[in-house]
Order: C-alpha cells, then sequence, then structure tokens
C-alpha cells in the first residue's frame, strides 16, 4: 500500500461520509459511527499495523496526513482517529496479536484513558490503582476524566499506577465492555462535541496480568517514546487541517459577497485581505513546522524530541489565531453558521488544553532550550 493509494481512500472517505455527517454530529452531539465504519473497510484503522497481522504497514507521516485530511471537514472525527492511532502504536509494539488483528482488519476503535480528575492535565502521573488479586488477576479502580470514543471504543489504553514500585505509570489494554468499568456521563463539550470525550470510571474492574502493555512501571517511557510523538504529531493534524478549511471558507467567502451600493466584495478591503494573507501565512509556518517535525522523527534528528513538543503547541495556538481571523473576516455571517467558520472556532480551542497543554509544552521547550532536564 503506497501513500497514494492512501490518500486516495482518505480524500474519498472525508469528501463523502465525513463531510456529509459533519454539521450534524456537531449539532446533536452524536459520534461519528458512519465514518469510523468507512474508515475501517478502507483498512485505514490498520493503518499502522504491521503487514505480517493484515495491517497497512505505514507510520507517523501517512497517519498524519489521513488525520489533516479528515480535520477538514470534521476535526471530532479527526481526533477520534488521533487518538485510536496514538493507542494502535502502543498496542502494535506491546499488544497481544488478536488485538493488533482486529485493529488490521478494521474491527477495533481504541484510544487513551490518561487523564484523571486528580493529576489533571498532567497525565504521565495517573493516581487510579492496578492491584493484583489473590486470583493472581489485577484490580482496577480509576476515575479518568476525558476519554475520547469512550462508549465506541473496543479497548483504552488505560494508565494507572504500577503494580509495585515506585514508578509513574504502568499500561493496561482494557477491553470495552469490561465488568466494573462504565463511561459515567455522555459529553457535552464547546467543541469537538462529536468525539464522545466522556469520563469513564473504573471500580474493582478486573483484567489479566497479560493485559500489561509493557514493563509493569514502564508506562512512562512508552507515553514518552511512543504516545507523545505520535499524539502530538496527529494533534497537530488535527489543528493544520482545521486552518487549512478556515482559510479556505473565510477566502472564498470574502471573495463572494460585497457591497451592492459600491459594486465591490469584501476581499476588495485591503484590510481583509491582509487578514486572510495573515491566516494563510499562520496556517502554512505551522504546516512547514509540522512537516519538519515529522522528517525529524523519521530520520531520528538530534532535534526530533524539540520539534515534537513545538509542533502540538504551534499547531493548537496558530489554528486559534486563525480561526479567531475567520470569525472577524467572516462576521456576523459566522455568527450564524451560514459561513461554516463557526464550528471551526469551537474545535480549533481544545488543542490548547489538551495534555500536554500548550503551556506543559511551553514549559518543556523553554527547559530544552535552557539547557535544563526537560523531563
Ligand atoms: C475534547 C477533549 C478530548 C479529550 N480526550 C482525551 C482522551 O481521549 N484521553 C485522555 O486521557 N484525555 C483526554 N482529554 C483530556 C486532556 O488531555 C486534558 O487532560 C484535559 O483537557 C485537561 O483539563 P483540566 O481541566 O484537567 O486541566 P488542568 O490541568 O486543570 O489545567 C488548567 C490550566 O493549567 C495549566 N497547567 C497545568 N499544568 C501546568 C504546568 N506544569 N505548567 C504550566 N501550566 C500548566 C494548563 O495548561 C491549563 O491551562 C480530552 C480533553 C478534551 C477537552
Amino acid at each position: 500500500m503506497s501513500s497514494n493509494d492512501t490518500l486516495e481512500r482518505v480524500e474519498r472517505i472525508a469528501a463523502g461520509v465525513v463531510a456529509e455527517h459533519a454539521v450534524r454530529l456537531d449539532k446533536e452531539g452524536s459520534f461519528p459511527t458512519e465514518a469510523v465504519r468507512a474508515l475501517g473497510e478502507a483498512g485505514l484503522l490498520g493503518l499502522l499495523s504491521s503487514k505480517d497481522v493484515g495491517g497497512m504497514g505505514l507510520g507517523p507521516r501517512e497517519a498524519a496526513f489521513v488525520v489533516e485530511r479528515v480535520a477538514r471537514e470534521c476535526a471530532s472525527t479527526a481526533m477520534v482517529l488521533c487518538m485510536h492511532y496514538a493507542a494502535t502504536a502502543v498496542i502494535e509494539k506491546l499488544g497481544p496479536e488478536p488485538v493488533r488483528r482486529a485493529i488490521a482488519a478494521g474491527e477495533h476503535l481504541s484510544t487513551l484513558a490518561f487523564s484523571e480528575p486528580g493529576s489533571r492535565s498532567q497525565f504521565w502521573a495517573p493516581l487510579g490503582t492496578a492491584t493484583l488479586t489473590a486470583a493472581g488477576r489485577v484490580r482496577l479502580d480509576a476515575r479518568k476524566s476525558w476519554v475520547t470514543s469512550a462508549h465506541a471504543a473496543q479497548s483504552y489504553v488505560w494508565s494507572s499506577k504500577p503494580l509495585a514500585g515506585a514508578e509513574a505509570s504502568t499500561l493496561w489494554l482494557v477491553p470495552n465492555p469490561t465488568a466494573g468499568i462504565r463511561v459515567t456521563d455522555p459529553f457535552d463539550g464547546l467543541g469537538l462535541r462529536a468525539n464522545d470525550s466522556s469520563p469513564v470510571v473504573a471500580e474493582d474492574a478486573t483484567v489479566g496480568t497479560d493485559a500489561m502493555l509493557g514493563e509493569d512501571g514502564g508506562g512512562f517511557s512508552t507515553m514518552l517514546e511512543i504516545v507523545l510523538p505520535y499524539f502530538n504529531v496527529l494533534s497537530s493534524a488535527c489543528s493544520v487541517g482545521l486552518m487549512e478549511t478556515a482559510t479556505a471558507r473565510t477566502a472564498a467567502h470574502a471573495s463572494a459577497i460585497g457591497f451592492q451600493h459600491t459594486g465591490t466584495t469584501i476581499a476588495d478591503l485591503p484590510t481583509v485581505r491582509a487578514y486572510i494573507a495573515r491566516m494563510r501565512t499562520k496556517t502554512d509556518m505551522a504546516r512547514t513546522l509540522w512537516l519538519d517535525t515529522i522528517d525529524a522523527m523519521e530520520k531520528g534528528r538530534a532535534d526530533a524530541v524539540l520539534r515534537v513538543l513545538e509542533t502540538k503547541a504551534a499547531a493548537g495556538e496558530t489554528s486559534v489565531e486563525v480561526v479567531d481571523l475567520a470569525m472577524r473576516v467572516c462576521g456576523g455571517a459566522a455568527y450564524r453558521k451560514d459561513v461554516g467558520v463557526e464550528r471551526l472556532f469551537r474545535d480549533a480551542r481544545a488543542s490548547q488544553v489538551m495534555g500536554p497543554t500548550t503551556d506543559v509544552l511551553y514549559d518543556f521547550i523553554g527547559k530544552a532550550v535552557c539547557n535544563m532536564p526537560v523531563f
């Protein structure tokens, strides 16, 4: 499967089923079931799965392009895919073969269940526990504050304190459903309304010891080495896709409408053209850093970690600036949802507060630049 084939497949799905349902899903706050099914049938849920288990055997570049294309139509669907790819990168390396095969076959959606109310956005320090039972199983107890695809996912990549030792965390592959695990509330968000980012509670839930992903206490290094690069690059892909659509819709709106009494368009105003120029420039700056981050990861460049930290902060913050400009240029029509930028304005904001949040990333980047230990 080549990159071109992948892009053709995602183009068909993004322009078709994703675009068709995006407005309704946002309005209802309902999950993109049709799009996830189509992505699975096209093999795209198994994009990161190795060919040995029937997957596409592709990497972060192709995953990022798929997420970016989907985000141009529906950021909620793109974030579902972002969480799935971040989770499946872990499962592909550390998970059991039957689940890897199910993912490759497009029959298994996964997600990350990291954030908790106790450690909040500092997801690397879970307070939820894992305890060995007398029966030799593992009991999980936790409150997870947001889990994207909480109802629809077939599994959660779940963080807890380790069974033993002083390390920060251990990761588990928790099937959904599992007795003792329940989604407590529906998600009624400001933005990304269609990604079912609901709280999940585990009370006396048990899994086998073989549900452990990697070593006991090895969660932090898996988060750092696998989850962080994938999540940051794919979250940036969401932001870049959103900005592309905001810029295109704003330019189209400004060129199409105008003042009958003067016979001029909104785009005839130099102020407006300067705003649109800023949108295009900011989008291209974020895109360029995002592509360079993928390049740094692929080549194992010395600056790869710095780039991974920078790209999410840059794309997330820039996307908020770009959608703010879209709302300004498109005027009152944007508030009425006529132009289709208001949903982007709401969706873009989540990136600032999704862990690692922009402010945490700035702290890490600042430490790196000042030659201080980052983590
Ligand atoms: C739509 C959506 C989907 C999500 N999906 C998932 C998911 O699938 N899985 C998952 O595990 N989580 C998910 N999350 C949770 C997300 O990753 C964050 O954990 C969550 O948004 C943090 O919210 P909070 O209120 O706990 O933030 P808080 O931690 O209370 O943060 C408040 C402010 O403090 C700042 N802050 C915190 N620590 C520092 C620091 N060290 N330095 C500087 N500033 C700091 C933050 O940047 C923020 O501005 C999702 C969140 C949203 C909004």
